[in-house]
């Protein structure tokens, strides 16, 4: 029935010339919105609603999964009818929104069109803007829609939640007591990596794998009390009977910066027995694929749709299916086969077994409005590509579906979406009707100038008349009783104000609909003896522009003007014989003289834009310079050059005479492109500009004309002095061009002149270099220095900012901590923070105060560095050094307000000492300690300035060690104790030692004896293997304790976890191992 109502409405016009067209209606019902299609025998399908994405497929799944549908369709939420919703009122707002679920299920169910539209129910949840839609993915707006719909049945015996829900634990679990802290959440899908894992079955045993926290990840235990290895990870509590998941096959490309989708290979099988992953694993736990939501396209965007199996045979799948093939089938033979080598997954079988033969039946693809029944084999064409499996929809087999009957749905509804069909009945007549009539207007030939083409009045006098397409053109004439006239058809193009006759109603006997008489077509009353020879479908009129000797000129001309009748005009207007005529299009740079003389005016490409550059032939000539030896010369001197239009796409070429000069070769290709304002020329060879003092040089003069096929640029802008480059200078999206001389002119001058031409304030500005993206990213602020002193080539940008702009490579970016004890243990994270590199420590620390309102004096606040292992370094001392000067380890900076001023010299080091207490092996409590550092701090020195400070009698054994913080390790810094570790070690570090001994053996001279001292590990203690640096802690022991090696107990534990855990760094499965043939086993403690 309304088979034909999709073909694309014919152009009766079909002039490539201009953009004359006129879409003409066939009839009164193509302007008419359409009627719903009729419904196909299995499933509707939903209308697009263009900014719903994904909607579409996640209500079908809904739909097509029993169990929601039962309960959404048989809530009682209205009386008697559907407009009575008293039963709504207490919760007004949600029970609008399962009503509009309601009303979109029993439209699914029963309304006799092919496609349902969702927009009713997207605004009932704010929806229908489609922004929340973007933002959202597709698994977060599937919980957000349970959320909704769980909190909306709250409380009424219809529940729907326990289908869905599952819970999951989420854990860490200390290495060191074994406990596990953690939370547990209700889960709606189960989100799988496809990155690493080629199906399934690995992808579930990556999510429930957990992963080690250890070095600088290592997790703070509150039953230890200490930072220990842990692991980290989810385990599965509970499986819903009707299980989401979420396939993530997004990642980010650091080299990129973006986010892009992976196309990897990832199976899933229709069976799959889940008791495996459970935290307490079960035994035949078996679930079967249900739906399958798809995605097409790329990390930014693209399409949804989705397959789901018909659990309840409503559609008869078997049936249908054979009709898949067959449509298959027909296209495959208009094909041909073209694509042989795509593999057809249709008639490839799965790769996993199955047990339940009803898995592989019932398969149908709901791609928005368009549903079709599918074979399952084709489900694996989405295991992989740009368009691939998103979000898996399974069930435990031993849900079993059951139906719902007619008598469990409220009344209402049926009356609703009977209404509603009657209403497409209805339509669906008034259009059949609709498309029996056409409307046309009559109007008087007085309204138009016929000669011109012109309208004469906009708003003409005309008559309308509505016609049945079976009506014959003898019966109009009759109906509008106008005898002695033919009804002339005109058309008006809107661009160009012309109008157009196409033909006249002559065939009395033909009917509206044999004629194509068009909807809304407007005709004029014209007499029959009047002769009229611009009637016809290819007399379009067209007013094409030309230029003769430099001359704009325009003429009326037709589609149909040929190019000869073209050329005898161009002779009558400029003198030049056709044959001699060189007609160039100078938009595409087409030579259209050199067509065929029959060509019409309508096949020449020509648009609105176009000029016709009229000239005489043989510009090779033209552009010769020497006339006398023209015929002998050429091929010796004639080359071809390549030019480049600033700006435009593509590349022209010339044949030039290499006697010319640089300026004839200017001016040539100024007048071949139709350039009237000043231009230049740049080589592209090396990209160098022809300057003022080569403009009298002849092209052979330089080597690239020489051998031909130079590529040049012909920019606009004047020709630069001689010696001079040209240099662009942007201020806020306007540009400024200035010619430098690189060696002589300095930053400043480009500062002043481009200041200048902007009227701005030169010492308020400043010049900034631009990197690949035109992005500021150096400042040139040594502005005596010359133009190639910094490096600036010709055609560079550079840009113009205010001096307090904010200039991002001008800033430096870091995190701010702050602490109260002067250890990394309470060290809290307050800030990111911004602040320009040539600040001061003094402004880091004015900001410190500032921000947090700090009661303080600026030497009663610390300012230091954090580490890359999270202890504290480096104090900032001198207030006026710029932060760029100071080499942050990472861009975590910690401040601490202390209760005395300190004033630390460059000499003195801040260093954290405790005491060892050897017989218990701990350490009492921490201390700072200032070192008074030399050149080359020894131990000696540091062994007495300590001893000083803590107050030990003389004569008392002292020794040092220092803890290297991420081996959990205690230095001992004793030169023997050093030598013996390495040693132990057998790091190649110590066999210089060795040799030292043997040589000292054979007798030291002063050269030897030297390179032995440097070589003793404690002779400067700043350098390998103390590297003491500020923030050390330097633990110290008094009395002899030869046994004693400065451990502790935790030490020694953390020591041997990491060294475990560094050599299972890739194998941190714990009790997991790898089986051959059924893909994991797991064992779970
Ligand atoms: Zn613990």
């Amino acid at each position: 029935m309304f088979g034909d109502t999709f073909e694309t409405v014919e152009e009766l016009l079909n002039p490539t010339i201009t953009n004359y067209q006129t879409r003409m209606a066939r009839n009164c019902a193509d302007y008419m919105e359409l009627p719903e299609l009729p419904r196909l025998k299995h499933f509707a399908g939903l209308k697009n609603q263009g900014a719903t994405c994904y909607l579409n497929s996640l209500i079908q799944s809904f739909y097509m999964c029993p169990e929601f549908r039962k309960v959404i369709l048989s809530l009682p939420l209205c009386k008697e009818t559907i407009e009575d919703s008293s039963n709504l009122a207490k919760n007004e707002s949600r029970n609008r929104f399962l009503l509009e679920f309601q009303k979109l299920f029993i439209q699914l169910q029963s309304l006799q069109s092919k496609a349902t539209s969702t927009e009713a129910l997207t605004s009932s949840f704010g929806w229908n803007e489609g922004q929340q839609m973007w933002q959202q993915d597709v698994s977060d707006a599937n919980k957000v829609l349970f959320e909704t719909l769980d909190r909306s049945l709250y409380g009424t015996p219809y529940i729907i939640a326990p289908f869905y829900k599952g819970v999951v634990f989420h854990h860490i679990t200390c290495l060191n007591c074994k406990n596990s802290h953690g939370n547990e959440e209700i889960m709606y899908d189960l989100n799988i990596q496809v990155e690493g894992n080629k199906n399934l079955s690995e992808g579930l045993f990556s999510y429930i794998n957990p992963f080690l926290l250890d070095g600088n990840n290592q997790y703070f235990c509150d039953l230890c009390g200490i930072k220990v290895d842990a692991l980290k990870g989810d385990k599965i509590r509970k499986l819903p009977p009707i299980l989401t998941v979420t396939l993530n096959r997004y990642t980010f490309d650091y080299e990129k910066m973006q986010r892009v989708k992976l196309n990897d290979r990832f199976e899933f099988p229709l069976e799959i027995e889940m008791g495996v992953y459970l935290e307490n694993p079960v035994d035949n736990l078996v679930y079967e694929l249900q739906g399958v939501i798809i995605h097409r396209g790329n990390a930014h965007g693209g399409h949804y749709f989705a397959y789901f199996r018909d659990l309840l045979d409503e559609g008869d799948w078997l049936s249908h299916i054979p009709e898949y093939w067959q449509e298959k089938e027909e296209i495959q033979q208009q094909q041909k086969k073209q694509n042989a080598d795509e593999i057809d997954y249709d008639e490839v079988k799965l790769p996993f077994e199955i047990s339940n033969p009803k898995v592989a039946q019932g398969w149908y693809d709901f791609n928005d409005s368009s549903v079709i029944p599918i074979p399952v084999n084709k489900i694996q064409q989405q295991y992989q590509g740009s368009e691939s499996a998103y979000i898996l929809i399974y069930r435990d087999r031993n849900l079993v579906p059951s139906k719902l009957s007619n008598e469990e749905i409220p009344k209402y509804l049926f009356d609703y979406v009977n209404k509603l069909n009657e209403k497409i009945e209805q339509d669906r007549q008034a259009y059949e009707e609709a498309k029996q009539h056409i409307i046309i207007s009559v109007a008087d030939a007085s309204v138009v100038d016929i000669q011109d083409h012109k309208l004469l009045n906009e708003k003409y006098e005309k008559g309308t008349y509505k016609l049945k397409l079976s009506t014959t053109v003898k019966q109009l004439y009759e109906q509008i009783n106008k005898d002695e006239y033919w009804l002339l058809e005109f058309q008006e193009n809107y661009q160009t104000k012309l109008l157009h006759f196409p033909r006249y109603l002559k065939n009395l006997e033909s009917t509206l609909e044999e004629e194509k008489v068009g909807h809304e077509s407007t005709w004029i009353l014209v007499k029959k003896d009047q002769d009229i020879p611009q009637v016809g479908q290819q007399k379009v009129p067209y007013r094409l522009n030309f230029i003769i000797n430099k001359q704009p000129q325009s003429f009326l001309l037709y589609t149909s003007t040929t190019l000869l009748e073209l050329k005898q005009l161009v002779f009558a207007l400029s003198g030049i014989p056709e044959n001699e005529q060189e007609l160039r299009n100078t938009q595409n740079q087409k030579v259209v003289s050199e067509l065929a003389d029959e060509t019409q005016l309508g096949e020449m490409q020509l648009t609105l834009e176009t000029q016709i550059l009229v000239k005489k032939k043989n510009q090779v000539q033209t552009a010769s310079k020497n006339q006398k030896d023209q015929n002998q010369q050429l091929g010796e001197e004639i080359i071809s050059i390549l030019v480049e239009q600033d700006d435009k796409v593509g590349v022209s070429k010339f044949y030039v005479n290499i006697n010319q000069t640089i300026q004839e070769l200017i001016e040539f290709i100024k007048e071949q492109f139709g350039l009237t304002e000043a231009h230049r020329l740049r080589n592209l060879n090396g990209k160098i500009l022809f300057c003022k003092s080569d403009l009298s040089v002849q092209l052979k003069e330089f080597q690239d004309f020489r051998e031909g096929g130079a590529r040049l640029q012909i920019e606009k802008g004047e020709v630069p002095e001689t010696g001079k480059i040209s240099i662009v200078v942007q201020y806020k999206e306007q540009n400024f061009e200035i010619h430098v001389d690189p060696r002589q002119d300095k930053i400043e001058q480009i500062k002043l002149e481009s200041c200048k031409s902007f009227n701005l304030d030169p010492a308020q500005h400043r010049l900034y270099k631009v990197d690949w993206l035109q992005v500021p990213s150096e400042g040139l602020t040594d502005e005596a220095k010359t133009i190639s002193q910094c490096y600036l080539r010709d055609r560079d940008l550079i840009i113009l900012c205010e001096r307090t702009a904010q200039i991002d490579c001008e800033l430096i970016r870091f995190q701010l901590y702050s602490t109260t004890t002067g250890y990394p243990d309470d060290c809290v994270f307050q800030k990111h923070e911004t602040m320009r590199k040539d600040a001061t420590v003094n402004d880091l620390k004015q900001m410190i105060i500032s921000s947090f309102g700090l009661n303080v004096n600026i030497d009663q606040l610390r300012v230091r560095d954090i580490n890359k292992n999270r202890f504290f370094g480096q104090v900032f001392r001198k207030l006026e050094l710029p932060l760029q000067k100071i080499q942050f380890s990472t861009n975590d900076i910690v401040y601490q307000v202390l209760e005395n001023p300190e004033n630390l010299q460059e000499d003195e080091m801040l260093l954290l000492i405790k005491e060892r207490d050897p017989i218990n092996k701990v350490y009492i409590k921490p201390q700072e300690f200032v070192f008074k550092v030399s050149k080359t701090p020894t131990l000696l020195e540091l062994k007495d300035q300590i001893s000083k400070f803590v107050g030990i009698q003389e004569g008392t054994q002292l020794e040092l060690a220092k803890f290297v913080i991420y081996e959990f390790q205690w230095l001992h810094i004793d030169p023997d104790v050093i030598e013996k570790q390495l040693q132990g070690k057998g790091k190649q570090g110590n066999q210089g030692n060795q040799n030292n001994k043997k040589k000292g053996q054979q007798g030291k001279n002063q050269q030897q004896q030297q390179q032995q001292q440097q070589q003793n590990p404690c002779q400067n203690l700043r350098k390998n293997p103390i590297n003491l640096s500020e923030g050390d802690f330097i633990g110290y022991r008094l009395g002899d304790h030869p046994k004693d090696d400065f451990q502790t107990k935790e030490d020694n534990e953390l020591r041997e976890r990491m060294i475990a855990a560094r050599k299972n760094k890739h194998n941190a499965l714990g009790p997991m191992r790898r089986q051959q043939e059924q893909g994991f086993a797991v064992a779970i403690e």
